[in-house]
This record gives structure tokens, C-alpha cells and sequence, in this order.
């Protein structure tokens, strides 16, 4: 059997569910926690700030790639002409240029 261990601390649900859906159309079954309270009473912290998302140990490899796609996907990049963009341009708006690794 398979246990779960923690990939990621999400600090919201709609963080969460995106990357979850992420993880999933990769292939990798992803489990929340924290965020049905109630449902399993005196497991959870109390905090439900955070949600934890939890992937089998062994696609903890494959799932941190996509997590680390998906962090850099949202981080704003700066294009070697200087223009500043979104994380969600995948070329430069104004130039075409591919950001540098
Ligand atoms: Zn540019």
C-alpha cells in the first residue's frame, strides 16, 4: 500500500483545487486536507487556513514537478528586453521572447 505523504501547503481552497486539477490531469491522484471540516473530527488542526495536499510517496517525485510548474507559472518574469511579465505569458508581450531559465 501506498501511504500519502505531504507535497504542498496550499493557503486557500481555490489554490488547492487548481492544483490539484493540475496533478490530476498529470496522472497524479491528489488527497486534500483541512479542507472539509467536520468530516473527520479531531484529525485536523485547527487552523483551516491551510490545506494540505497530500500525493502517494511514490509520485512525490513526479507531483513536485508539477508543483514547481506551477510556482514558476505565477511568478512574474522579467524578459531580456526588461519588460516585466505576467507569470502567465509564456513569451514576452512585447518582445516574443521565451523567458531565460
Ligand atoms: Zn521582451
Amino acid at each position: 500500500m501506498d501511504s500519502y505523504v505531504e507535497l504542498f501547503r496550499a493557503g486557500n481552497a481555490l489554490e488547492a483545487n487548481a492544483l490539484k486539477g493540475l496533478l490530476e490531469q498529470q496522472g497524479v491522484p491528489v488527497r486534500l486536507l483541512g479542507e472539509a471540516l467536520g468530516g473527520a473530527a479531531g484529525e485536523l488542526p485547527v487552523d483551516s487556513q491551510q490545506i494540505r495536499l497530500l500525493v502517494q510517496q511514490c509520485q512525490l517525485s513526479s507531483a513536485q514537478q508539477v508543483l514547481t510548474q506551477y510556482q514558476q507559472n505565477l511568478a512574474p518574469w522579467q524578459c531580456v528586453c526588461g519588460e516585466q511579465n505576467d507569470g502567465h505569458f509564456e513569451v514576452c508581450w512585447r518582445c516574443g521572447s521565451e523567458p531565460q531559465a
